[in-house]
């Protein structure tokens, strides 16, 4: 998924970013409230990893809980994009206020990555309005949590980039995604784009899951072979 970090600390958000594209993830990192509010704006993501002790701009000291400032500003403009907080420590209180101000879970650090990588899946899943783990569509089964797809129950090996596309395409069936869709979601900014990125990798999940089952509309995009 399209991930937006909003971490001041460099360490920690140098190796979650690492570990989070290791998982197939694509990562905008910001260091601020203000970085991250303007980026809520102008771009979509599908979740976001919010550090409550922030500065409110580039050059500032982090304030306690001014991450829950950055959350009330997009809940207040009715964005639904799911956030997991991120709290140092581990006091009740800023669990509580970042579940009032519009949280859907907080994890306190320090955290085991495979953890956060669970609850990242289940907010994203109960955003989709979705109870089952798995993607099921005309013979093929993808599941987020082992990264394990078949195909009429064979088993189909993809690299975290292919995954990522298909995973896309599976979430939701029967939609043309943009090219600029998939992209979004194998990309955060700091990545070179490679402008031919996701027909190359279309093309090689068509090579491995059968040229049909990925289908193009000239200048629209690509949508999933109806069952
Ligand atoms: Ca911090």
């Amino acid at each position: 998924m399209r991930v937006l970090m909003v971490e001041d600390d460099r360490m920690i958000g140098d190796s979650l970013r690492q570990a989070l594209r290791l998982d197939g993830h694509a990562v905008d990192w910001v260091y601020d409230v203000a970085a991250g509010t303007a980026a809520l704006a102008t771009e979509r993501f599908d979740l976001v990893l919010l550090d409550l002790g922030l500065p409110d701009a580039p050059g500032q000291p982090a304030r306690p809980a001014g991450g829950l400032g950055l959350l009330r500003t997009l809940r207040g403009r009715g964005d639904a994009t799911p956030v997991i907080v991120l709290t140092a420590r581990d006091a009740l209180g800023d669990r509580v206020a970042g579940l009032d101000a519009g949280a859907d879970d907080y994890l306190s650090k320090p955290f085991e990555l495979d953890e956060l990588l669970a609850r990242m899946r289940a907010v994203a899943r109960r955003h989709l309005g979705r109870a089952d783990t798995v993607l099921e569509h005309a013979g093929l089964r993808l599941d987020p949590a082992t990264r394990q797809v078949t195909q009429h129950g064979a088993p189909v090996l993809l690299s975290a980039r292919e995954f990522a596309v298909l995973e896309a395409l599976m979430q939701r069936p029967g939609a043309v995604l943009s090219r600029a869709q998939l992209e979004d979601r194998l990309y955060g900014w700091g990545d070179a784009v490679e402008s031919n990125a996701v027909p190359v990798y279309v093309h090689q999940l068509r090579k491995k899951l059968g040229a049909e089952v990925i289908q193009s509309m000239r200048g629209v995009g690509y949508f999933l072979r109806k069952p």
